[in-house]
C-alpha cells in the first residue's frame, strides 16, 4: 500500500510512525494510500528545518523569491490536468470541479509572483527638522498551515507561496483524508527550485496539529476548517502567543427578488447550492425567497432534482460522492432531521446510490422549502447537497434574517434594482457579497474576507491583508548630521 510521505528539510521521507490513516476513494470508500501522523520527534524535525531555512531565506533578494514563485506558476499550470486527476481521485470532485481547485490555487501564486510590490513600505522625509522616517515589511519566521479536505490544491496554495514570498519559512499539516494532492503540490515546488526547509509537510490530525500550536518556535497560524476546530486552533495559537487566522464554517444565504431575471437566478443557483456536492465553504445553502419570487421554488427544485451525481471522469456529472462515510451519515441525519422538524422536503437525495458504486458516498440533490430559523437544518452547516428555501415579505426582513445568522462568509443577491443592491451590499453583516454573481470569493489581489463566526482573527488569507498576516513592519526613524560628511580632497560635497 502506498505511503505518503513527509517533506523534511528538502527530502521526502518515510514517516517512522505505526499510526496510519487510510486515504479513501469516495466513490467506493477503496483504500487508496496510508497517510501517516507524524511521530514527535518527525514535528520536531519540520520545524527545526523550517527554522534553519528562515535563516537564510530571509535574505535571499525579493526578485529571486518572486522568480521562484514564476517558476512554480510555470511548472503548475504545466501539470494542471494531471493534479486535477489525483485530487479527483481523492476527494470525488468533478474533473471540472478539480480543474477549478488546481486553478484558483495557480492565482494565489501569480498573487506571490508580484511579492516585491507588495513588500513595500512607506516613507516621510522631513517627519522633523533633517529627520525621515521610513517602515520596511520583514518575514516573521515559522509559519504552520492546518487546511481541510474540500479544497485539497486551493487551499494549501492560499498559504504558502505567500507566506515564502514574503520570507518566512512554512510547515504544512493538510488534510489527512486527500494528502495526496498537497504531496504532489509539494513536489512540484521542490523541483521549481524551493531551497531545502522552506517547505515542509507533516501529517496527522489533532494531536500532531497541537504539538504544531505549542511550540515555541512557530509564529504565525492559518488555519481553514470547521468551527469547533477552529476555535481551538485560535484560541490555542493566540494562548501560546502566536499570532493566527481561522477560516471556518458557514451557512451562506442568497436573497432572491422578485424583479431579478429569473432564468438567471434558477442557473445560478443550481450549480452554487449542490455543485461539488455542496462541500463548498462558499455553497449557497440558503435560498431566501423575497414576495412572489416564492413562486419559483418549484421550477428551482425541479431543476435540482435533475441534477446527476457520477464518477469524477464522468462528464455528465453534476457532482461526486461525499468525501467520507461519516459525512454521509452526518447528512442523511441532517436531512432526516429536516423531515422531522417539518419542513417540506421538495427533493431528497437520502436514497440516491450510483449502480455499481454502492459502497460510495452518494448522496443525491435534495431541495427544503418551509424552512424556519429553529429548525436544524437551518442553524447548522450541512456541507452536503442540499438547498433550504425560505420565504419572506421584502428586503428589510431578508436582510435582518441573514444578519441574525451567526455565519457571515458569504451571501448573494439577485435583482434588477440598483438602489435594492445597494442597500444589500452595505447593510448585510456578511464579509463577501455578490450582486447578481452566485458565489463571491473574491480573486487573490483581493482578500478572502469572511465575517462573524466564518473567521477568528483580523488579517485574512490571501491579497495585502496575508502579507501583513506573514509580516512584521519595522518602522526606522533616521537623522543624519551634516557635520560629519567627510571632507578630503576627494571627498567633498557640496551641499549647495
Ligand atoms: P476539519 O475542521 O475537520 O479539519 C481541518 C483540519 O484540522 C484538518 O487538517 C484536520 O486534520 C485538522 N483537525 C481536525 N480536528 C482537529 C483538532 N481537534 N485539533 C487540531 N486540528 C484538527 O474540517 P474539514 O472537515 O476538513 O473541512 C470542512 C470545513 O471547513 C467546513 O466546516 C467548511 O465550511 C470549512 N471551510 C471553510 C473555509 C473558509 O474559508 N471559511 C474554506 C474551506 C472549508
Amino acid at each position: 500500500m502506498k505511503q505518503i510521505p513527509l517533506l523534511i528539510n528538502g527530502e521526502f521521507v518515510a514517516s517512522q510512525s505505526s499510526q496510519l490513516i487510510d486515504v479513501t476513494n469516495p466513490a467506493d470508500n477503496s483504500v487508496i494510500a496510508q497517510v501517516p501522523c507524524a511521530t514527535e520527534q518527525e514535528v520536531q524535525a519540520a520545524v527545526a528545518s523550517a527554522k534553519e531555512a528562515f535563516k537564510t531565506w530571509r535574505n535571499v533578494a525579493v526578485p529571486e523569491r518572486a522568480r521562484l514563485m514564476m517558476r512554480y506558476q510555470a511548472l503548475l499550470k504545466e501539470h494542471h490536468d494531471e493534479i486535477a486527476e489525483i485530487l479527483s481521485q481523492e476527494t470525488g470532485k468533478t474533473f471540472d470541479d478539480a480543474k477549478g481547485d488546481v486553478w484558483r490555487g495557480i492565482e494565489v501564486v501569480e498573487q506571490a509572483m508580484n511579492i516585491p510590490a507588495l513588500l513595500m513600505g512607506e516613507t516621510v522625509e522631513n517627519v522633523a527638522r533633517g529627520i525621515d522616517t521610513y517602515s520596511y515589511i520583514q518575514p516573521l519566521g515559522v509559519c504552520v498551515g492546518i487546511t481541510p479536505f474540500n479544497f485539497p490544491a486551493m487551499i494549501p496554495l492560499w498559504m504558502f507561496p505567500l507566506a515564502i514570498a514574503a520570507g518566512n519559512t512554512f510547515v504544512l499539516k493538510p488534510s489527512e483524508q486527500d494528502p495526496m494532492t498537497p504531496t504532489r503540490l509539494a513536489e512540484l515546488f521542490l523541483e521549481a527550485g524551493a531551497p531545502k526547509g522552506v517547505l515542509n509537510i507533516v501529517h496527522g490530525g489533532a494531536k500532531e496539529v497541537d504539538q504544531l500550536l505549542t511550540h515555541e518556535d512557530i509564529k504565525a497560524v492559518s488555519f481553514v476548517g470547521s468551527v469547533p476546530v477552529g476555535q481551538h486552533i485560535y484560541k490555542t495559537a493566540t494562548d501560546n502567543m502566536k499570532r493566527a487566522q481561522c477560516f471556518a464554517g458557514a451557512k451562506n444565504h442568497s436573497v432572491i427578488m422578485p424583479d431579478a431575471n429569473k432564468a438567471q437566478v434558477l442557473n445560478n443557483l443550481v450549480g452554487a447550492s449542490v455543485g461539488a456536492a455542496g462541500q463548498r465553504c462558499m455553497a449557497i445553502s440558503v435560498a431566501v425567497f423575497v414576495g412572489k419570487a416564492k413562486e419559483w421554488i418549484p421550477e428551482l427544485a425541479d431543476m435540482i432534482g435533475q441534477v446527476k451525481p457520477g464518477l469524477w471522469n464522468d462528464k455528465e456529472a453534476g457532482y461526486g460522492p461525499l468525501i467520507s462515510p461519516r459525512a454521509k451519515q452526518r447528512v442523511l441525519s441532517l436531512i432526516e432531521q429536516g423531515k422531522q422538524e417539518g419542513a417540506e422536503c421538495l427533493v431528497d437525495g437520502s436514497e440516491f446510490s450510483l449502480p455499481g458504486y454502492e459502497a460510495g458516498n452518494w448522496v443525491g440533490p435534495t431541495v427544503f422549502t418551509g424552512v424556519d430559523e429553529q429548525m436544524t437544518i437551518y442553524k447548522e452547516e450541512i456541507f452536503g447537497p442540499v438547498l433550504c428555501c425560505m420565504e419572506v415579505e421584502g428586503l428589510e426582513d431578508a436582510i435582518a434574517l441573514v444578519n441574525r445568522n451567526p455565519f457571515g462568509n458569504g451571501t448573494s443577491i439577485f435583482t434588477a434594482s440598483g438602489a435594492a443592491a445597494r442597500k444589500y451590499q452595505h447593510e448585510i453583516e456578511v464579509g463577501q457579497v455578490g450582486i447578481n454573481v452566485p458565489i463571491p470569493v473574491p480573486l487573490p489581489f483581493f482578500s478572502f474576507t469572511g465575517w462573524k463566526n466564518s473567521f477568528y482573527g483580523d488579517l485574512h488569507a490571501y491579497g495585502k491583508q496575508a502579507v501583513r498576516f506573514y509580516t512584521e513592519t519595522k518602522t526606522v526613524t533616521s537623522r543624519w548630521f551634516e557635520d560629519d560628511i567627510p571632507h578630503g580632497p576627494n571627498m567633498t560635497i557640496s551641499l549647495r
